[in-house]
Parts: C-alpha cells; structure tokens; sequence
C-alpha cells in the first residue's frame, strides 16, 4: 500500500482507496483529471526562481525565462497528474508562491484566474510546527518560574 494525495483536499490517503477517508473524494477519478500550476509572485531569491524556470520548464533562453518571472501571474505547465503538479509545486517553493489549479481544458489565460485546489498538507510540518510551539511554550514557562523563584528569594 502506497500513500498519495488527495487532489480535494490534500491530505493522505492510501492509493488502494476507493474514496477519500478525509473529505470522500471519489480517488479514481484523480486519474482522469488533470491540472496546471501557476507561478503568482516571488518570496526572495529572484535569481533562484528564474534558474527554477529554466531547469523545470526546459527553457534554453536565459531572457525568455526572466521574461516570464517578470510577467505573473504566469503559467508553468498545465495538463498533469496532481502527483506531477504537487511536485513541480515542491521545486518553487518555499522562494515563490504558486497557485494549483484544475485544468479543465480551459484557455491559458482561464487558468490564471482559475480556482486554487489545495497543495497536500505535509505532516511532517505540522509535527515540527507543533514541536517547535512546545519549545517556545517550556522556554516561556522556565523564565517564569525562574523570576518567580529570584522574586522569592
Ligand atoms: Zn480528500
């Protein structure tokens, strides 16, 4: 049994599923559909992102992918599986934010606008995210009753 993402909501599911246990999404359906990413703005790393553009999209011409860079919302590439799309999104991110959309078959242009669906929800971020507050709080906790025992004494 493999793990995949649920292309409805984002989370993970066996692939031996039938529908999704988070949100009943009919999984083989997800086989059929395609979508598209699209590249709405940049984070930091405008160098980086542009070299991303080139390597990913397969683009020889150094200007024609700052082009594109300066140019978004843009259209990265369009009729994929979500497991290709998740992962083209994986390669931009955390430098750049990126918008997954379903592609319906639509014009370039009416995936730009198209409605975002949700990038998987990675566990293991929540698991560090939840780590980290727990760190914050015992540190916070520790200087309190720290202060407390110094004004005692
Ligand atoms: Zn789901």
């Amino acid at each position: 049994m493999a793990l995949i993402h649920c292309p409805e909501c984002g989370k993970e599911v066996s692939d031996q599923a039938a529908v999704c246990i988070h949100c009943g999404y009919p999984l083989n359906r997800a086989q059929e559909e395609r979508f598209a990413l699209v590249l709405l703005s940049l984070n930091q790393d405008y160098a980086g992102i542009v070299h991303t553009v080139q390597l990913e999209l397969l683009i020889d011409d150094h200007n024609a992918a700052k082009d594109l860079v300066d140019h978004l919302p843009a259209l990265l590439r369009r009729d994929m599986t979500y497991e290709e799309a998740v992962e083209l999104a994986r390669r931009f991110q955390p430098n750049a934010v990126v918008k997954l959309v379903r592609d319906r078959g639509e014009t370039d242009e009416g995936l730009l606008s198209a409605q975002e669906t949700p990038l998987p929800v990675d566990p293991e971020e929540e698991k560090h995210g939840l780590g980290f507050g727990g760190t914050v709080a015992a540190v916070i906790v520790g200087i309190f009753a720290a202060v407390l025992l110094l004004s005692i004494l």
